[in-house]
């Protein structure tokens, strides 16, 4: 199962990549994740990624798609994966679909996750990470069992520096510009799926199974 996740910023679709991949038994690959590993580093790659993430700016499309191309190319990553945050504009959604077609595969399913913007803003604004399993929280919503400390790893959690209200501002605008144009790709191809992001994590994690599993011709 190959799966694209869509929507702003703050649509849930980190933790829904999270439970997404267990379910279905595939990776979860988020550039996000991956891009903030290297910017942990601190090469001149990794100052130069942070450098667009902290403006709430997109990484430049060559870096991330060498990124992506090589944790594609890992082994677990052959029977599928759920891409969260990727792809963001439409050189990746078209270089991502001629890195599968080389390998003889292609996306099964993008699913659109949609979340009004108020709800976007306080959602980021109450958001914690977990660096090891990438699991997310919502401190009022759904906060951990204890004080910022991961339930699953018992890692001390983080919130990220660009969930701050100015960036989120900038990130949501950058989301209008140079990625809502992917829905139309995606509903071009007949893949796009668009799925209700309110209501409570299983809520939303069942509307997006009832839409993978509808996909015809997959094994589950
Ligand atoms: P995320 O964790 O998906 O919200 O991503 C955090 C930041 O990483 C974004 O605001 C971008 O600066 C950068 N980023 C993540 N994925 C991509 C991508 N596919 N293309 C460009 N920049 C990205």
């Amino acid at each position: 199962m190959r799966i694209v996740l869509l929507g702003p910023p703050g649509a849930g679709k980190g933790t829904q990549a999270v439970r997404l991949a267990e379910r279905y038994e595939v990776p979860h690959v988020s550039t996000g994740d991956i891009l903030r590993f290297v910017v942990a580093w601190k090469t001149e790659i990794g100052l130069l990624a942070k450098s667009y993430m902290d403006e709430g700016e997109l990484v430049p499309d060559d870096l991330v798609l060498e990124l992506l191309r090589i944790r594609l190319a890992q082994d677990d990553a052959r029977v599928g994966f759920v891409l969260d945050g990727f792809p963001r504009t439409l050189p990746q959604a078209e270089a991502l679909d001629k890195i599968l077609a080389e390998i003889g595969h292609a996306i099964d399913v993008a699913l659109d996750l949609r979340v009004p913007t108020e709800l976007i803003v306080l959602r980021l604004s109450a958001r914690a990470s977990c660096p090891t399993c990438g699991r997310t929280y919502n401190l009022l919503a759904s906060p951990p069992k204890e004080d910022m400390i991961c339930n699953r790893d018992g890692s001390p959690l983080f919130q990220r520096d660009d969930d701050r209200p100015e960036v989120i501002t900038q990130r949501l605008g950058v989301f209008q510009r140079q990625t809502f144009p992917l829905v139309k790709y995606y509903e071009d191809r007949g893949l796009l799926r668009p799925v209700d992001g309110q209501g409570s994590e299983d809520e939303v994690l069942e509307r997006m199974t009832d839409a993978i599993d509808a996909v015809p011709g997959k094994v589950r």
